[in-house]
């Protein structure tokens, strides 16, 4: 076995990249990481009904907007590929005579009819249908042949070795687990159209990718023991195991489209940072030190490890991962936040790529505004939509009626209007404060009641971003008609 380590993601492209498979692809791609090892991608794709290339450039694509670059695999190469399944039969079909050759092998002639047949009947009986019942182990080799010779329709099950003993899996997660070696059924190695199973061709590819880890969703617990006595009966290295936990949803269910988006692009499509998936991900079932939730992935990269996952079910939160999402959306500044507001305050036709262009430092003062109050850049431009609507602001009928049309506006609003036709003020977030407050002792009145119905009338509504600031990014006229149109509702 190499020194250092070789772990696989190796998703069937039956469906798009979920919660789960990100997860378990994050795991294996921070434990490469970790250890200086190699990440490998490969894709299983032999089930020809359900797999299709769009899945396939999907999950490649939720990997890459997840930055888990991969060093061997699909648009990568390597020196173990093809990375595809479809592509590797020759593999799978030599290591299958290897298996034949050292008698681990035999073939059997029972029908699926028969066996379907077999199950109904001991499911009715006894009680539950131990699996295949062997009936074809005992056929003399000369006589399988003939049979073969003769065309008969076969497929080939791997001979359990009956004296075994417990199958043992000592699980980096789970600890260990036994399974006893009856409870093993003569599993098919190869279908009767020649085709390999799935147990066969995973481990086929793992042996032959030098995989010395295999970290998965605990689906596939069951399938190890399976997997073990074939690696055994290929004389090959087992690798070390480690099994997933299950991820539930907020009320202890599997977590399912029941409870919210469950595809990686879903959450790209909804605004959500690449980096505060990733650290959600890394918080389902591992943790840093126990307390802390926010990391970056290099942080993750240089501390994972299979000690701290769980092996308990991890439960989803949604409103956690908003929480994150907000700490990685205060995080950028500048140029950074705005390269991430533009395309969604272009997307809502607040404004062209050109007017940023044109604008950038006007642009670039709209986070202050914003930037404490968003969990996601796409809220942006609901909150700001008041910037662009230039002389005339759609007024928010309840604002109106609670700001607006209460005794004190008209004073309040008359009195702005005034200081701000002034041409000696200078148009600054500060000046324009000042000269506000002045105001406020001229009126001698609450601040409440002097800069609601002021920001009602120029940002339409009672809960919008400061201010002072929204002021300065309009223009005095602008400001002006507004206040206007305010006035014509406002009460004495
Ligand atoms: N292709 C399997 C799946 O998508 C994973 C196999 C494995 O990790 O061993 O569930």
């Amino acid at each position: 076995m190499s020194t250092t380590p070789r772990v696989r993601f190796a998703p069937s492209p039956t469906g798009l990249l979920h919660i789960g498979g990100a997860r378990t692809a994050l795991y294996n791609w921070a434990f490469a990481r970790r250890h200086g090892g190699t990440f490998v991608l490969r894709i299983e794709d032999t089930d020809p009904t359900r797999s299709t290339q769009e899945n396939t450039d999907a999950i490649l694509r939720s990997m890459r907007w997840l930055g888990l670059d991969w060093d061997e695999g699909p648009e990568v190469g390597g020196d173990c590929g093809p990375y595809f399944q479809t592509q590797r039969m020759d593999l799978y079909l030599e290591a299958f005579e290897k298996m034949k050759a050292a008698g681990a092998v035999y073939p059997c002639f029972c029908s699926a009819e028969l066996i379907a047949e077999k199950r109904a009947k001991a499911e009715a009986e006894q009680g539950g249908y131990g699996g295949y019942d062997r009936t074809c182990r005992d056929i003399p080799a000369d006589e399988a042949q003939a049979r073969i010779d003769a065309g008969e329709p076969h497929c080939w099950r791997l001979k359990v070795p009956l004296e075994h003993g417990d199958i043992v899996v000592n699980d980096a997660v789970r600890g260990e687990c036994r399974f006893p070696i009856d409870a093993m059924d003569d599993m098919i190695i190869l279908r009767t159209d020649g085709t390999p199973t799935y147990n066969f061709a995973v481990v086929c590819d793992d042996i032959d990718m030098g995989i010395t880890h295999v970290i998965r969703g605990d689906d596939h617990l069951s399938n190890t023991p399976r997997q073990i006595l074939i690696y055994e009966a290929l004389g090959a290295e087992v690798p070390v195991f480690a099994h997933l936990s299950m991820i539930w949803g907020p009320d202890g269910k599997k977590l399912s489209k029941r409870h919210g988006a469950t595809g990686v692009e879903e959450y790209r499509e909804q605004g959500y940072l690449p980096e505060a998936l990733d650290n959600y991900l890394a918080l389902l079932g591992w943790s840093l030190d126990g307390e802390t939730t926010k990391f970056s992935m290099e942080t993750m990269c240089t501390h994972f490890s299979l000690e701290h996952v769980s092996k308990n079910p991890a439960i989803f939160d949604f409103e956690k991962l908003d929480w994150l999402n907000g700490e990685y959306v205060r995080e950028f500044d500048g140029e950074e936040f705005l390269a991430h507001m533009a395309p969604e305050l272009i997307d809502a036709g607040l404004c062209t790529q050109e007017d940023i262009d044109a604008r950038r430092d006007w642009f670039l003062k709209v986070r202050p505004l914003v930037f404490e109050r968003i969990k996601h850049f796409n809220e942006i431009p609901a909150m700001v939509a008041y910037l662009f609507s230039g002389d005339a602001v759609e007024l928010d009928e309840k604002s109106v009626a609670k700001v607006l049309q209460k005794q004190g506006a008209k004073a309040a609003l008359e009195g702005a209007r005034e200081m701000l036709a002034d041409e000696e003020l200078g148009w600054t977030c500060e000046e324009i404060e000042t000269a506000l407050r002045e105001l406020l002792e001229k009126l001698d009145a609450k601040p409440r009641k002097v800069f609601q119905p002021i920001r009602v009338a120029v940002c339409g509504n009672m809960v919008s971003p400061p201010l002072f600031e929204s002021i300065e990014l309009l223009d005095r006229a602008d400001v002006l008609a507004r206040i206007d149109a305010a006035l014509e509702l406002a009460t004495e």
